[in-house]
């Protein structure tokens, strides 16, 4: 075999494999097996560049950056869907059907016009263009007449197929949903949460989203899938909706079984209830179920108002309500002093989930539902996901009942609670004591968009605030093994752990540093603008009120925000201790070269160089998402190397057929 072949019958191996893992949910080899073979793909490709292919099952995995979306016109428009909210609005539109087929002269008979009924995914639609059984191009649904170009994020989902299989139309377009499953979505928001981020909303807005990221190493993690439902083509090439649907299946997309052929009303009606019965059940969020005439050619006679097709119609779930009882009010303190009250309930489980408690926003929140506590209460999920309570069930209040009342002092310290003229919420101002407020703040200072300490998450700051090792972020870096030492539910290796996140964070750049300070209105974007128009700390300590205010994004309330802080020598001390503890509090050369070109990949570093140093250039590979690895291994994915490296490393990387690059190599990588 030449090498051309080896590659050829590897990427076909490789389709197939990956057809039987996400498709069919059936693997024949091992994840290990699978990965070798995927490793020696990449190895192959890497030094036959000449035969690259975008379609290469190479192409799922690692970076690339979309810089800007290219906005295309839709060879086929996409469709908005008609929206019916009960059974009346349903019978109308199907006689509706009726009446228009007989206009149009259709003789049905005395049979009734079949129906397919699939289920309404709640995602991102999107349109995937296929040529000769390849990918070609992947377009959001923008306006329905021009969309995004997110091709390169969409080779990432593992249930969208690169390469076809079987039979299929020379060149046609197929329209799906891309939707992040409940599962995926928890784990993502547990994730971001653990790391001090703030929670995505929905699986919708989260998958719409993720099509748009620039770097599509990020996609690849999330764990989207594309479930597909109609094909377009110059000529119609099917002759129903449900056969289309499983010729789609068999050319290797994800068709979900769901989909079912009724031929009455009765059995669409009995098709809904099953499923607004069973939607919790679903691995994904619907939001209804869409009835489409089953015959094509009756589609085509129907055809399309200006912004639907007159042969379907969205059947649109209500929003799940439960109804359970309010046990009591907490109260939480954030770290900007905000307090937010929060309804304890009895447990009940709601649209995938077991609810135990739901925001009650504020005060006006509170007094508008007229809560009162032991209260039946009726939930809704805001998008699904958010509990909220949305009413009291007045019928069932207990005689003598207690009405909630916001508390005028602060749960955490006892300060009095203040609520700022045109403001919804109540603060407590006592940032110095009150614990929760200097817990958040050491905490938004770890977080992973600020410092980024591994490590110590939520309940080791407390742990530590509470045991008095530290009172703000600078006391961080005079924390030693000694001084944590016999602090119970501290071990050794989260000690070491601790201290060496700690550590790492020296390197984050000035900006992130500046985030970090928690300084109000300072968001990210605000401080990455500040630190590049001021430079450094130092600088800043000296800007004006109009010097700030020119900066862009930064209106009046920010820059007096910043210049209070700034002058504030309550936090000289702190800023002292960053500077002392070595942080960078200027913006400098290495910290520009951030990126996730190297996400996943584990690296070797080894010889000397010639630009940075050799720490310097591990620095740098684990700002752009790379891995250091101490020695070589199957593992590793590639070497740096410097002058005088090893021979014998040389050579073991040789017979593990592990690239070999080098620094100047490395900085083109990076676009350096
Ligand atoms: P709407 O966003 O309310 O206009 O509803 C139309 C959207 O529903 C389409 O753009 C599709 O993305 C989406 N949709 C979800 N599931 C289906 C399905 N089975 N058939 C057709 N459209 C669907
Ligand atoms: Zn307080």
């Amino acid at each position: 075999m030449t090498e051309l072949e080896k590659i050829q019958a590897l990427r076909h191996e490789l389709h197939q494999h990956n057809y039987n893992y996400y498709i069919l949910d059936n693997p024949i080899i091992s994840d290990y097996e699978f990965d070798q073979k995927l490793k020696i793909l990449h190895h192959l490709e890497a030094q036959n560049p000449q035969w690259f292919d975008s379609n290469s099952p190479t192409q799922r995995v690692g970076g690339g950056l979309t810089k800007s979306f290219e906005t295309v016109t839709h060879r086929f428009p996409m469709y908005s869907l008609e929206n019916s909210y009960s059974i009346e609005d349903l019978t109308l539109w199907i006689e509706r059907v009726h009446r228009r087929l007989s206009d149009e002269g259709v003789d049905m008979g005395m049979s009734e016009v079949a129906f397919t009924c699939e289920l309404k995914y709640d995602g991102a639609s999107i349109s995937l263009t296929y040529t000769n059984g390849q990918l070609v191009r992947a377009l959001t649904r923008g306006d329905g007449v021009q969309g995004d170009d997110v091709t390169q994020n969409v080779k990432k989902i593992n249930t969208v197929p690169l390469v076809l299989q079987g039979d299929y139309p020379a060149d046609f377009d197929i329209r799906g949903e891309i939707v992040l499953p409940k599962e995926a979505f928890v784990r993502l928001n547990e994730e971001r949460i653990l790391k001090g981020e703030v929670p995505f909303m929905n699986p919708r807005n989260t998958a719409s989203g993720t099509l748009k990221l620039q770097d599509s190493a990020i996609v690849e993690s999330r764990g989207l899938q594309c479930l597909l439902y109609a094909v377009a083509a110059n000529q119609s090439v099917y002759t129903s909706q449900y056969e289309m649907l499983q010729e789609a299946k068999r050319m290797g997309f994800l068709v979900p079984e769901t989909a079912k052929r009724c031929r009455s009303l009765g059995e669409i009606i009995v098709f809904i209830e099953q499923w607004e019965h069973l939607r919790s059940s679903l691995p994904y969020e619907i939001d209804g179920v869409v009835i489409k005439v089953d015959d094509i050619s009756l589609q085509e006679r129907l055809g399309y108002t200006a912004k639907a097709p007159r042969w379907a119609m969205a059947y649109k779930f209500k929003a799940e309500q439960v109804m359970t009882r309010l046990e009591s009010v907490s109260y939480q303190v954030g770290r900007t002093g905000a307090v937010t009250p929060v309804a304890n309930l009895n447990p009940v489980y709601l649209a995938g989930t077991v609810v135990k408690r739901a925001s009650l926003h504020n005060a006006d929140q509170i007094e508008k539902l007229d809560l009162h506590i032991g209260d039946t209460v009726y939930l809704e999920k805001g998008g699904d996901i958010i509990p909220k309570v949305i009413s009291v069930e007045l019928t069932k209040r207990i005689p003598g009942a207690l009405a909630v009342r916001f508390p005028e002092h602060c749960p955490e310290c006892k300060a009095t609670l203040v609520r700022k003229e045109g403001e919804a919420l109540h603060y407590c101002l006592n940032e110095d004591q009150c614990p929760p407020q200097i817990i958040g703040r050491i905490q938004h200072f770890c977080s992973r968009k600020a410092m980024d300490i591994e490590g110590i998450g939520e309940e080791t700051v407390a742990l530590l605030v509470n045991h008095r090792l530290i009172e703000n972020s600078g006391d961080l870096y005079q924390l030693t093994p000694e001084r944590l030492q016999g602090i119970p539910r501290l071990g050794e290796l989260s000690i070491a752990n601790l201290l060496e996140g700690i550590e790492k964070s020296k390197v984050q750049p000035f900006d992130k540093v500046l985030f970090g300070l928690g300084i109000r209105h300072v968001g990210e974007t605000v401080a990455k603008k500040l630190a590049k128009a001021f430079f450094s700390l130092e600088q800043l300590k000296q800007a004006t009120l109009e010097s700030l205010v020119a900066v862009e994004d930064v209106g009046e309330r920010i820059a007096q925000s910043v210049f209070s802080y700034m002058r504030d020598p309550k936090n000289e001390p702190i800023l002292k201790q960053l500077k002392v503890a070595g942080l960078n509090l200027e913006l400098n050369e290495m910290a520009e070269m951030t990126g996730s070109k190297l996400a996943h990949q584990k690296i070797v570093v080894s010889g000397v160089f010639e630009r940075y140093s050799r720490d310097e250039i591990k620095q740098l590979i684990e700002r752009n998402g790379g891995q250091i690895m101490g020695s070589i291994s199957s593992k590793t994915d590639l070497i740096v190397a410097g002058d005088q490296m090893g021979p014998s490393k040389r050579k073991k990387a040789e017979e593990l057929s592990i690239s070999i690059i080098s620094e100047k190599q490395l900085l083109e990588l990076l676009g350096l």
